[in-house]
């Protein structure tokens, strides 16, 4: 259904209409016991404009964890200090397996697929102790910048949640290691990992912070993080790899680069327009919002702004 929308502020709210009917379908993740308490009956979209305005719709206060999505960050940061001497350690391909999954890992000798899958992360998690002494607090302190907001925090019951139960992740962290491929203990890194992956954001500050990917990498204060050609490729990675097992589905019914996470958020960009952030705990199989994938279709539909 198309609905004609003149200005930011109606799409939005067209959105809002045309999500409804998704609000509350899918199952929030489980696997993280503290986020199997968040009600799935939540949604909440922002619409960051490159000029820096903020249209919102829905629940916009209520702050829920990155998980995922702040992969995107970690790689930004890593990128924004040496560009390339990461891709040594992790490839750059869509793996069509799930985030979590151990499989090419063993077959690629501890290269990861991808800096979004779970393996990537935590290279990359590692590559920012490296550099800068503190993954988590490097990737904060960009997050409240860009966010606007000093107070960013994680939710410490949700980080240590994931910790006692994340036999995966550590598993995954441990090939890695043994392939050679961390510099830093295995629990440091996943300490880190943990606690990046629990910030906290609403989408209005979500929108925000992920706003220098809509603006060739310039943030809130005019200054640089990254290089245009290195904003222009994180896209192009979230686009391929953003949505892991779903990322063709992604570009067949959206058109743009998205990152999800098992919080219910998924960030879009439009490059040079918008930044998105779209929320609602309900997930599908693959892990992916529905309410929020529903609502950036009905964004693309509305506006035309699909890459393609
Ligand atoms: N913290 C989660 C995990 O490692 C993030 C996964 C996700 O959001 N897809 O399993």
């Amino acid at each position: 259904m198309v609905i004609a929308a003149v200005n930011d502020e109606e799409v939005v709210r067209n959105v809002l209409t045309a999500v409804k009917p998704f609000i509350g379908q899918g199952k929030v993740a489980d696997y993280i016991p503290d986020l199997a308490r968040v009600d799935p009956r939540q949604f909440g979209l922002a619409l960051a404009t490159a000029d820096g305005e903020v249209h919102t719709a829905g629940d916009v206060t209520t702050r829920f964890s990155l998980q995922s999505i702040i992969k995107v960050f970690g790689l930004a940061l890593v990128l924004s200090r040496d560009s390339d001497a990461v891709w040594k350690r992790v490839h750059r391909e869509p793996a069509g397996t799930p985030f979590n999954s151990l499989v090419q890992l063993e077959m690629e000798r501890g290269i990861p697929r991808n800096p979004f899958m779970n393996a990537g992360a935590l290279v990359i998690t590692d590559q920012l102790l490296t550099d800068r002494g503190d993954a988590f607090d490097a990737v904060r302190t960009f997050l409240r910048a860009e966010s606007s907001n000093p107070e960013v925090q994680a939710d410490t019951v949700t980080a240590t949640s994931e910790a006692t139960n994340g036999f995966r992740n550590a598993a995954m962290a441990n090939l890695i290691a043994d392939f050679g491929n961390l510099t830093n203990p295995v629990d440091r890194v996943l300490d880190h990992y943990f606690r990046q992956c629990a910030l906290m954001l609403n989408c209005h500050e979500l929108a925000r912070a992920a706003l220098f990917l809509a603006r060739d990498g310039i943030r809130q204060d005019g200054s640089r993080i990254l290089s245009a050609r290195d904003a222009k490729r994180i896209n192009a990675i979230m686009l391929t790899c953003g949505t892991y097992d779903a990322a063709g589905d992604f570009a067949y019914r959206i058109g743009l680069p998205c990152k999800s996470g098992v919080g219910g958020g998924i960030v879009a960009i439009v490059p040079g327009r918008y930044a998105l952030a779209a929320w609602g705990p309900g997930l599908d199989q693959k892990g992916s919002s529905v309410a929020a994938a529903a609502a950036l279709e009905a964004f693309v539909s509305l506006t035309g702004c699909s890459i393609f």
